[in-house]
């Protein structure tokens, strides 16, 4: 298939924001694929490139594309630059330039979706000296080969900020419409490799592959997820008596899978950080006795002097670094808490009751000092579980109340367990725009604009304002990190496309007519940035009318 027969889609679905039209013209163009294309096409109707799970970024950052857009349309980089002055927007500014095309070359062949995965799959590879020019070269003659609509899109692709408005939810039903599948069959499916590709690969060859999907190693499965309590007696209500209550550790949720000797590691986000963590890996190869198994623990980072937990944040540097890891290990030394099993020598653990996956997983270790299970007792008691949960904020973040009969339901925020934390004023947003600061400070960004998201129409909605609680260091990294996720700016501020998740305590939400949502924060402060979360895992519209 041509890059160019895939615009035309793009540009349908830029037309419409409502779901079903946004269904309906996926279905019809997936059902005119081949089983062997679908699953990259997939990921980029939804934006993507690569899957969560392959721990790829492309990292092409706005200045990069501006070089790129020059070279390819033959303009000077700062005649670029200035078109992004006017349009905001990179990609309008690359299909305008593209559009004054100076040297009109011939075009020796219009780009293949074929030859576009090629190249977008070679550049995260290209290091060392010359790999900027290399890049560049590679990005140019890509934006070359199509025409300015199609660099356009090329330039949102790259850069991570497709807007189609085609989320996860518009996927799973447009395949299932045209598969003739269910679009629960589907979803279950997308939970348990939790890639969109792989899903769509099997339901176009052959829809009954996805009724009993299989767990599959070393794809990670989408992690269940926990509701709120606000007291020991509605966790107890939620879950139900006897119950088994944990300790809640302040660290890394880590999905480890294992066959013989080869380990990989995926976070909450089911990003592949195995080599971050060599020394995990050690100790899962020292002490986890089972040849095949995926299990979940906490990963927690421990300071090296005094042995005490650190607070997520340092650990969070490790979970970034991709250079210097073995310094990494020594600042920052970890322990693994474990508390659930998946698989087990191929038998799938998902539908037996957590107190039996809990008694496998526990003959399937040998703990020591650096990996145990979980602390936590079994009981009905409300004395009890006080006592564990007073424990549990004094030496971590709180305590979680599981059901002993739950399954495993993947990919599900469901009451097989609660979370019972100290405070609970808190949510996780994304950050959508940044204000640039005054005077002084004019040339870094201040402030940031908070959103929630809306779980129906997959859009972010504006809650507040961010502009303290943060260290100089976390400036400069929220500062880093917006540049790379610019997509439009004005004088005042700038556009950014939804990645950055933090997480913000406040004191009160209340009615407002001045955000989208419809609320406003007061006195929102920032407690951390959320490298573990996507922002579609964001506190929701819902979550917040509740809390309302
Ligand atoms: P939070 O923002 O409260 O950390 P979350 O939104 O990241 O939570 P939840 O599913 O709501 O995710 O809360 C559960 C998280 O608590 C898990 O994802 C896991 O990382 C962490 N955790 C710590 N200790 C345990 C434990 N003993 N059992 C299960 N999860 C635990």
């Amino acid at each position: 298939m041509l890059f160019n027969e895939l615009v035309i889609v793009f540009d349908n679905l830029s037309k419409t924001s409502k779901r079903l039209e946004l269904t309906e013209i996926l279905s019809n163009f997936f059902k005119k694929l081949k089983c062997e294309e679908i699953g990259f096409i997939t990921l980029l109707c939804m934006g993507k490139i690569f899957p969560a799970s392959e721990g790829k970024e492309l990292g092409m950052a706005s200045n990069l594309m501006i070089d790129a857009i020059a070279l390819a349309s033959g303009s000077e980089k700062n005649e670029v630059k200035k078109q992004w002055n006017i349009y905001g927007d990179i990609g309008e500014t690359a299909k305008k330039c593209m559009s004054k095309k100076k040297q009109v070359s011939l075009i020796i062949k219009e780009l293949s979706i074929k030859e576009l995965k090629e190249v977008l799959y070679k550049l995260p590879e290209i290091s060392g000296k010359g790999s900027s020019d290399l890049k560049l070269k590679l990005v140019s003659k890509l934006l070359s080969m199509t025409d300015s609509l199609g660099a356009m899109y090329l330039t949102r692709i790259m850069i991570g900020s497709m807007r189609t408005g085609v989320g996860q939810g518009v996927i799973r039903d447009a395949l299932a419409k045209a598969f003739n599948a269910k679009p629960e069959d589907v979803e279950r499916a997308y939970n348990l490799c939790a890639d969109y590709s792989i899903v769509a690969s099997k339901v176009c060859s052959n829809p009954e592959l996805i009724i009993n999907p299989k767990i599959i190693l070393f794809s990670p499965i989408n992690m269940m997820l926990f509701l709120k309590a606000q007291s020991v007696k509605e966790a107890f209500e939620r879950v139900g008596r006897p119950a088994r209550i944990e300790v809640k550790y302040d660290g890394m949720r880590a999905q480890i899978h294992k066959k013989d000797n080869e380990i990989q590691i995926f976070t909450r986000n089911l990003d592949n950080v195995s080599n971050q963590f060599p020394d995990a890996i050690q100790l899962v190869k020292e002490c986890v006795t089972a040849n095949t198994i995926i299990f979940e623990c906490e990963i927690v980072g421990f300071s090296p002097k005094t042995n005490k937990p650190l607070a997520f944040q340092f650990l969070s540097k490790r979970i970034k670094r991709k250079y210097e890891i073995e310094t990494a290990i020594k600042e920052i030394p970890i322990k693994m808490f474990c508390f659930d099993l998946l698989l087990l020598d191929d038998k799938n653990y998902l539908d037996e009751k957590f107190i039996d996956r809990h008694e496998a997983l526990k003959k399937s270790i040998n703990e020591n000092n650096n990996i145990m299970l979980a602390k936590g007792i079994i009981t009905k008691e409300d004395s009890e579980a006080e006592k564990l949960f007073n424990e549990g904020i004094k030496e971590q973040e709180g305590v979680m109340f599981k059901s002993l009969i739950a399954p495993y339901s993947p990919g599900a925020r469901v009451g097989h367990g609660v979370k019972l934390k100290s405070h609970m004023k808190e949510l996780d947003l994304v950050i959508t725009e940044a204000y640039y600061g005054k005077g002084r400070r004019k040339d870094w960004f201040g402030s940031f604009t908070l959103s929630c998201y809306d779980t129906e129409n997959d859009k972010y909605l504006t809650i507040g304002k961010l502009g303290t609680g943060f260290s100089d260091e976390q400036l400069k990294e929220m500062n880093e990190l917006v540049k790379k996720s610019i997509i439009s700016k004005d004088d005042e501020k700038v556009i950014l496309s939804p990645n950055i998740v933090v997480e913000v305590e406040y004191e009160e939400i209340q009615k407002s007519p001045t955000y989208s949502s419809g609320y406003a924060l007061r006195f929102p402060r920032l407690v951390r940035i959320r490298y573990d979360k996507k922002p579609d895992e964001a506190s929701n519209l819902f979550m917040i009318d509740e809390l309302k």
